[in-house]
């Protein structure tokens, strides 16, 4: 499954955000499986739509897509010298598909900040910082090898000498391996690099409770906004805290509680479906009688392999699809209405599956 990991500074609020996290998803009436990993937290991803499609084919039940967030802690500046479990942390970031980056943005003399006051564009740069440095040490390690290699003239090392040095050059001057633009085949060569700074990171700022409903009078969400902004990178406001007491209650009462405090949804809703958005992620649905059920697939994916999400069987047997888009089925009120609009398509094994459609695969077994 596809994660995004949570990073930030010790004291930030990195644990009280994960726990709210993996409150909410134990709470989740349909969790699919249970993790034994304490370090990952499963999510299921808000989508009006399935409220929308079970008003139409009244299904026994209603299935989310769920989607994991990993709790990284431990990143401290010194990381990428191996300072404490510095190294380990950074393995960890390895091998997620997105960063989530909590920022503190909330004062509050009785919690240590690790430099002593609340600065999230400091903040940010000392985590930036960690992750430029170690992906600098993967760099100048393969380019040694690929300088060595490339008396073999072998034209795969010239590709990497010529990417890594772009590579170095950027991330010696405090720039993200993902501003370099390389070609498709030097990006192929040196993907399993899995350099830190090409995930895409997502901001959390977490702020007090008062900042909730007003983030931008407080002056540190306009910092991190302003170096988001640089980066062309998404910022979520959210009370971690808050997050933490709203996991806690359920249906009317969560309603209540949101709704008294002037929020139309939970920050946890909008940081899940902002992570979902920076992972590439889209939903399609299947709707039954027995259930409607979303189901998670990459962009630019195609029916045989959206549909192996299901089953393996009915990626392998398959045959066709018949698609319809939500909004066309919502429009049209019922299947049998679509139909008979000619609404409802068969397409085959190269159809692009789009965000929304409704499927229904046909496969030999
Ligand atoms: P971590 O080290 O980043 O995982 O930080 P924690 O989640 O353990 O939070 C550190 C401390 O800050 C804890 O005592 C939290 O209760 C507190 N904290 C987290 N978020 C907020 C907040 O929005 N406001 C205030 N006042 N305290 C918070």
């Amino acid at each position: 499954p596809l994660q995004a990991g949570i990073v930030g500074l010790p004291n930030v609020g990195k644990s009280t955000l994960f726990n709210a996290i993996t409150r909410a998803g134990a709470e989740a009436a349909n969790y699919p499986f249970c993790t034994i990993d304490p370090n990952v937290g499963v999510v299921e991803v808000p989508d009006e739509r399935l409220q929308g499609l079970a008003a139409i084919v009244h299904p026994r039940r209603i299935v989310p897509t769920t989607f994991e967030f990993v709790d990284i802690a431990g990143l401290v500046a010194g990381a990428s010298k191996g300072e404490g479990l510095g190294n380990q942390f950074l393995g960890h970031i390895r091998e997620v598909d997105a960063i989530v980056h909590v920022v503190r943005c909330f004062e509050d003399d009785d919690i240590t900040h690790v430099s002593g006051s609340v600065d999230p564009a400091r903040d940010i740069e000392v985590i930036d910082l960690e992750l430029i440095l170690a992906d600098l040490e993967s760099v100048q390690r393969r380019l040694e090898k690929a300088r060595r290699n490339m008396k073999s003239g072998e034209k795969r090392f010239a590709i990497e000498v010529d990417a890594l040095e772009s590579l170095q050059a950027a991330l010696e001057s405090g720039r993200p391996a993902r501003s370099v633009a390389l070609p498709e085949e030097a990006r192929e060569l040196l993907r399993d690099l899995h350099l830190l700074t090409t995930k895409p990171v997502l901001y959390a700022a977490n702020v007090d409770e008062a900042s909730a409903a007003d983030p931008d009078g407080n002056p540190h969400v306009q910092a991190v906004r302003a170096k988001a902004a640089a980066e062309g990178a998404e910022v979520v406001v959210i009370s971690a805290q808050l997050e933490a007491e709203i996991a806690e209650l359920e249906g009317e009462d969560r309603e209540a509680f949101l709704r008294d405090l002037g929020l139309h949804e939970s920050g946890l809703d909008r940081l899940i479906r902002s992570a979902y958005r920076l992972l590439g992620l889209i939903t399609y649905f299947t709707a039954g009688e027995p259930e409607v059920r979303a189901w998670t697939i990459r962009q630019g994916t195609k029916a045989p392999q959206a549909a192996g999400v299901i089953h393996s069987d009915f990626e392998r047997g398959f045959i066709r699809a018949e698609v319809i888009s939500y909004e066309d089925l919502v429009a049209a009120g019922s299947y049998a209405a679509a139909r008979e609009a000619g609404k409802v398509r068969l397409e085959g094994k190269d159809y692009v599956v789009r965000d929304g459609d409704v499927m229904h695969f046909r496969f030999n077994v």
